[in-house]
């Protein structure tokens, strides 16, 4: 899927059309809040916008990769390869600069079911929150 116009439903399935929702945090305004990072990030996934994924994970967490071409062409493959199909955020908190958002992505590979649970942790770092890590959760 491209990016999604600004008048589409928004992929993050937030309701909102794209231009008030996750399309302005994919074309470079700091998101407002950990949920709102964590949607545009759903977005980019669905999109194919892989430098949008590799600029909002924290340098300093283990998602990170040093090599930042070999990274995005894994990216790129990933996002080609599967559907994604739905979001639904069950929680979202934030402290200070560290946020916490809980989630049930829906995503198809071919004829497989891979949507999962994450309670994913993030930090914001100049202004900008950022993607830390993530633990997979069970249903
Ligand atoms: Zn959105």
């Amino acid at each position: 899927m491209p990016r999604p116009s600004a008048n589409a439903p928004c992929p993050c399935g937030s309701g909102r059309k794209a231009k008030g929702c996750c399309l302005p945090v994919l074309e470079g305004a700091p998101a407002a809040t950990p949920e709102a990072l964590m949607r545009s990030r759903y977005t980019a996934y669905a999109s194919g916008e892989v430098s949008h994924l590799i600029r909002t994970t924290d340098p300093t967490g283990p998602h990170h990769q040093p090599d930042v071409r070999a990274w995005a062409e894994e990216l790129r493959a990933y996002c080609a390869a599967v559907r994604f199909t739905g979001l639904e955020v069950r929680a979202a908190s934030e402290d200070g600069d560290t946020g916490a958002v809980t989630f049930f992505a829906h995503l198809r590979h071919g004829d497989r079911d891979l949507s999962f649970g994450e309670a994913s942790r993030f930090r914001r770092a100049e202004g900008r929150w950022l993607y830390l890590d993530g633990e997979r959760l069970e249903g």
